[in-house]
């Protein structure tokens, strides 16, 4: 079971209904045969990647036809950089992921995959390049070292030792009675939300995908850990030169990746980096202000707290 050509389904419709953090292979297996909304051309073609570059080129697209999401998209991610996608929630941002997975195709347009249309690939070529770090990930009811492993199944023990360590997750497992054997189903519910990420960390590490998302969430993860995840998948990014993706709700997470999308009505209103959006006066100032006026009250609140 552990062969699945798909190891990312959860990320779309399927992730939203099932909604649980603890999901069985099985079910996963037979979701994917019957959720495949897109079809295989029969002269697919293997994606070839150079470094890793993203085009949307008018690329509109809704999961109803009464309800368009995205309106003539367009942008463009270069090989290698680090980007970020912003805008109020249900804009469209994981759509956007979903179909670069090509779980959808769009309704017009074209998305492209270092210059090759990604409805003339191969799915599995395709996927296989694309690494995900949600928030909060659906653990499959395996072993841990299992759950790890499946980033790529041909990894060594050691391997998946050392993708744990670099994700901060290694001494933790250690500290549980059987360690990496661990039964995810056994004590799902006694992962945290941060070990959890730490463990999609660990798998998207050792899977080593030219084109890396993470998808911060909305769930807020307490700022300690999430400092520590940040700074451990900068060096991680640092080392690895690919391609990555921040789907961000907290501005202050994606601060300093080369560009930011600001999204809203289907479209790119914005783009450009931090400083720069900031001097631009528009959307992305907004957010920022309305955030960081969010910060000052959190900190105020937390200050009081400690205070009494
Ligand atoms: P958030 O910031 O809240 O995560 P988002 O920007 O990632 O939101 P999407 O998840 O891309 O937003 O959703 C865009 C819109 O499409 C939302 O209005 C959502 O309700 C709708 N939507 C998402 N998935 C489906 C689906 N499978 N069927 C129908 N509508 C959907």
């Amino acid at each position: 079971v552990f062969q699945l050509s798909l190891p990312l389904n959860f990320l779309g419709s399927v992730y939203r209904e099932m909604n649980q953090a603890v999901i069985d292979m099985d079910s996963l297996f037979k979701l994917e045969k019957t959720k495949s909304e897109v079809a295989e051309r029969p002269d697919a073609k293997q994606l070839v990647l150079s470094g890793g570059s993203i085009r949307f080129d008018n690329v509109s697209f809704g999961y109803i036809p009464q309800r368009p999401i995205l309106r003539n998209l367009s942008f463009e991610i270069p090989p290698g950089s680090r980007v970020a996608f912003v805008g109020p929630s249900g804009c469209g941002k994981s759509t956007i992921l979903r179909l670069i997975f090509r779980f959808y195709d769009p309704t017009n347009g074209k998305i492209q995959i270092d210059g090759q249309t990604l409805d003339h690939l191969q799915l599995e070529s395709l996927r296989k390049a694309i690494g995900v770090v949600p928030q909060d990930m659906p653990l499959f009811n395996a072993t841990i070292f299992e759950n790890i492993l499946y980033g790529r199944n041909s990894a060594s023990e050691e391997e998946v030792f050392d993708a744990a360590r670099r994700a901060n997750i290694h001494s933790t497992i250690n500290m549980w009675p059987q360690k990496y054997n661990t039964q995810v189903g056994e004590r799902g519910l006694m992962i945290s939300g941060g070990e959890k990420q730490r463990i999609a960390l660990a798998r998207a590490i050792l899977k080593r995908p030219p084109i890396l998302f993470f998808d911060e969430g909305t769930s807020a993860l307490d700022i300690t850990t999430e400092q520590a995840i940040l700074a451990n998948i900068r060096e991680i990014l640092d080392e690895q030169k690919c391609t990555a993706i921040f789907i961000a709700h907290r501005l202050k997470t994606i601060m300093d990746v080369d560009i930011i999308f600001v999204l809203k009505d289907g479209q790119v209103v914005e783009q450009g980096n931090h400083w720069e959006l900031l001097r631009k006066n528009g959307v992305y100032r907004q957010m920022w202000s309305t955030q960081e006026t969010q910060w000052h009250e959190e900190k105020k609140e937390k200050e009081k707290e400690k205070d009494e």
